[in-house]
């Protein structure tokens, strides 16, 4: 068997064996731009500033860090050079995603209206066995999941669920896993049914920003069909749920571990904008080392279960069999 075909870890460098990854950060940004679609005045973004981004990740590496998914999609920032430049660097395994975001921000380049879901699908399976050719490096950078894949609203647009479809193929195709940005509803129950109608697996499913919809029997739908939610907002203070609502959430993810449901729950951080940075006064890459894990341990969470949900849930996500 060729190391390509092995049960394997895709990064930005090259393929990895899954023991290789250590502590992940599974939904994270390290270059994105949110405001160059019409009708947004607002200039949302993290700057594309190496000197800074490569200062916080080398800092998220000396607090344990060992990996991080950069679900930044193509049309609002994505770069295969920006994240071999970064992963060279900083000695972190970057793994890249691919396919598009939500409606608002899909690229008119794309020309989604008068694709095909086929050919959709085939794009991301070709970023992901291929790989995407980039001038001046020797590999092409190959896509290691898929995501994040979004909605504007509570509801998946036409034009959504055409992308969505494309991506349930993809992932049956390439076995990539698939992340998504699911925000404030249930909306995550529908992108899951689209792509198992494709024929994904739900176990290789990650129902993203499920801690802006806290509700236990949200959380326990989305494990009761197969597959894995994701608190991914954690440290993040721009609404006043993000800023208040930790207390509730950790008693939350409290009740999902008693159940025995460690096996199904990532943790991230979204960093998305230049005010969540260290070096702008933010939590940067280590709020989970430097806050949110030691408040789940007063709280009694065992390290089994924190390792669990840190390094285990993403190695197995993110393995490529
Ligand atoms: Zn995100």
């Amino acid at each position: 068997m060729s190391p390509s075909r092995a049960a394997r870890v895709q990064t930005v460098l090259s393929p990895i064996e899954p023991s290789e990854l250590g502590f992940t950060l599974p939904h994270e940004h390290t270059a994105i731009s949110l405001w160059h679609i019409p009708g947004r005045w607002d200039y949302w973004e993290l700057s594309r500033d190496e000197p800074v981004i490569t200062q916080e990740l080398a800092r998220y590496r000396d607090a344990g860090g060992s990996a991080l998914v950069d679900v930044t999609p193509a049309g609002v920032g994505r770069d295969p050079a920006w994240l071999v430049g970064l992963a060279r660097a900083t000695g972190l395994h970057l793994v890249m995603g691919t396919g598009w975001y939500r409606g608002a921000y899909y690229p008119a380049t794309l020309d989604l209206d008068r694709r095909t879901v086929a050919s959709l699908a085939d794009e991301m399976v070709r970023e992901a066995e291929e790989g995407i050719v980039v001038e001046g490096l020797d590999a092409p950078v190959r896509a290691g999941i898929i995501g994040e894949i979004g909605t504007d609203k509570p509801w998946v647009s036409a034009m959504e669920e055409r992308v969505h479809r494309a991506v349930g193929r993809a992932s049956r195709r390439s076995g990539l896993a698939i992340t998504t940005h699911a925000v404030m509803s249930a909306v995550g129950l529908a992108q899951l049914e689209l792509f198992e109608a494709e024929g994904a697996d739900p176990g290789r499913v990650v129902i993203g920003h499920a801690d802006s919809h806290p509700r236990l029997d949200h959380y326990l739908e989305i494990i009761r069909r197969g597959a894995n939610l994701e608190f991914d907002f954690l440290g993040m203070s721009f609404t006043p749920q993000e800023r208040h609502g930790e207390p509730r959430l950790i008693d939350l993810l409290l009740e999902l571990l008693s159940r025995g449901h460690a096996d199904r729950v990532l943790l991230s951080q979204d960093v998305c904008h230049d005010q969540q940075l260290k070096r702008y006064e933010g939590n940067g890459y280590t709020y989970l080392q430097d806050t949110f894990l030691p408040r789940l341990r007063e709280r009694g969470v065992s390290q089994a279960d924190i390792d669990q949900m840190t390094i285990a849930n993403p190695r197995r996500i993110l393995t490529i069999d």
